[in-house]
């Protein structure tokens, strides 16, 4: 319910872009209620949205098992390190993330141009796209 501006006294539609304006009906709840658990609502959402996107695991579900080829999730850190983890039932791949970031990281440098040919890939670049 109080996804919806319309509950307290508002309008917001494609027609309008977008923007919010009074409307002429009587709302059900007040604006400041609906403003405070709005609040409330997006304090909720941004925790959890955080936790989707941990930056301490960059790679997690984009690295797969080597075993199974299943996304690899997160185990809950020990000792201050974090892991990720197969989440295939039995499949007991864990990997230590900053051995694993040390790996992304060399094979990321595998693929690095050199300064001198920047310039002209940028030239052929845009001739293609
Ligand atoms: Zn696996």
């Amino acid at each position: 319910m109080f996804h919806n501006v319309v509950y307290c006294g508002l309008i917001s539609h494609s027609i309008l872009d977008d923007q919010v304006v009074e409307g002429k009906h009587k709302p059900i709840v007040s604006k400041a209620l609906f403003l405070k658990v709005h609040g409330i609502q997006e304090a909720k959402n941004h925790k959890s949205k955080h936790n989707k996107a941990n930056e301490n695991l960059p790679l997690k579900v984009f690295t797969t098992c080597a075993a199974c080829e299943s996304p690899l999730t997160y185990l809950a850190k020990k000792k201050n390190i974090y892991y990720y983890k197969c989440k295939t039932v039995g499949c007991s791949c864990n990997k230590n993330a900053n051995d694993l970031h040390g790996k992304f990281t060399d094979i990321l440098n595998l693929h690095q141009i050199d300064e001198k040919l920047i310039a002209p890939l940028k030239t052929q670049l845009k001739y293609t796209f």
